[in-house]
């Protein structure tokens, strides 16, 4: 699509970064599957690698499937640029990699993904970065341990297990004080309901395996650069304000300006750490995003109404989900996400871990899996799997304590899924 009026959302997850094939006139984006591209000829070579001209050159980097799908989720967030990778957890390395060094730390709310929670208080230390973990509704705490050697402020807009909604503007307002960047995992919210550049997000990340995806097919990931940040206001980020050895000292921040992240990210990111996305995983992911706001409408409609029911029910405890009246996160739906909280919570079961590892073996429409955001509902015992590796007050902290399940609410009917969940609670507690 070309520069033009701007388009509603439900017309650029479908259009954005596609346009007809040049070649063929195929309709549907074509799945490049190529590892390399013939240069025009050697001065063109040269001018490709030198970065002085944009084109591709190997699928390590670039590959013109994936560069549809980068430019569609950069656009649906109203960033500039944006960099696929193989996996979410890919994607927070490669958004992390420009900005970190050894001695460097970065700031990461307590709430987040079991995976991230691992990789930032274990995996990162052996590239030499630290992450402190606070409670991010505690702003106080936020700005008491950003410190001289911060580099990154890091949490989710619907914050994983418990559909928690980030107060994304305070958030940002404190990364921007300390001169650092706020970077946002939107991978719970998408950016049909929540766009975190416009409260203040730096950079935003994606696990596309699940949402955009929306059917539990492929692994992927993205890293979304708003433009907006000064790379050069300070000297905390050599990699993007000072001479790169690796192109004859070009410097990224001053050379590609609002791109520098995005140029970063592909030319060192890329090429060097090779996390690359697959054409065949773009091309899944391209389905997907062309449904997303039908997809998260229904999410967040049967996720209302299966929260309200099971929050009824005596054999449940609590419920977590954002959207229902009693959770002290409802106000902050309307200002973060005003489309709705998402389709992800937890529930507290009667009869604890025991209670729980019955209702989920109980459950058949619910799949117990270790995803999110398919158009299945799922579920999973957090405690006993995701975030079995932490302690159990890191699981409390974490809203996945030993009582409760996480549940991800797909597209099916909302009476068949409620149905399930009565007579597995059932079993759960006889
Ligand atoms: C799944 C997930 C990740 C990790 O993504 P992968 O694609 O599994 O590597 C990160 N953050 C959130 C919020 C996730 O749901």
């Amino acid at each position: 699509m070309t520069d033009g009026p701007t388009y509603g959302f439900d017309t650029l997850q479908i259009h954005a970064g596609a346009r007809p094939d040049p070649a063929t006139g195929a309709r549907q984006t074509p799945i490049h599957q190529t590892t390399a591209y013939v240069f025009r000829d050697a001065d063109h070579a040269a001018a490709l690698f030198n970065l002085q001209e944009v084109g591709f050159i190997y699928s390590r980097l670039t590959n013109p499937t994936v560069a549809v799908l980068q430019e569609r989720i950069a656009t649906l967030e109203g960033g500039v640029g944006g960099v696929c990778c193989s996996s979410g957890h890919a994607a927070q390395i490669m958004a992390l990699f420009p900005l970190m060094g050894p001695g460097l730390n970065i700031v990461a709310s307590s709430r987040l993904y079991g995976g991230t929670i691992t990789q930032f208080s274990q995996t990162i230390k052996r590239f030499g970065w630290e992450c402190t973990f606070v409670d991010f509704d505690d702003l106080d705490a936020v700005k008491a341990a950003i410190d001289d050697n911060t580099r990154a402020v890091f949490c989710e807009a619907i914050a994983n297990p418990g559909g928690y909604i980030t107060d994304l503007d305070a958030i940002s307002a404190i990364s921007d004080d300390a001169g650092i960047p706020l970077i946002v995992d939107n991978t719970s919210a998408t950016p049909y309901l929540c766009r975190p550049i416009e409260h203040g997000a730096t950079l935003v990340v994606h696990s596309t395996t699940k949402y955009l995806t929306g059917n539990g097919t492929v692994t992927g990931g993205c890293v979304v650069d708003s433009g907006k940040f000064d790379w050069s206001a300070n000297d905390k980020f050599p990699s993007l304000s000072q001479p790169e050895p690796a192109y004859h000292g070009l410097k990224f921040h001053e050379t590609f300006g609002p791109l520098a992240f995005t140029f970063h990210g592909i030319a060192i990111g890329l090429r060097d750490l090779g996390m690359t996305m697959n054409p065949q995983a773009a091309h899944y992911t391209l389905m997907g995003t062309e449904t997303l706001s039908l997809r998260m409408e229904r999410h967040v409609e049967n996720a209302e109404k299966v929260a309200a029911w099971l929050e009824k029910d005596p054999r449940v405890d609590y419920v977590t989900y954002a959207g229902l009246k009693s959770s002290p996160y409802h106000d902050r739906v309307k200002k973060i996400c005003p489309k709705g909280a998402g389709g992800l919570f937890t529930v507290a079961v009667k009869g604890g871990y025991d209670a729980c590892v019955k209702l989920v073996n109980a459950l058949e429409i619910f799949s117990h899996v270790a995803n999110l955001g398919d158009t299945r509902s799922l579920i999973i015992h957090s405690a006993s799997t995701t975030h079995r590796q932490l302690t159990v007050d890191q699981q409390r902290a974490a809203g996945a304590a030993p009582e409760v399940v996480r549940i991800s609410i797909g597209t099916e009917d909302a009476n068949d899924l409620i149905a399930d969940l009565d007579q597995a609670l059932s079993k759960a507690s006889s």
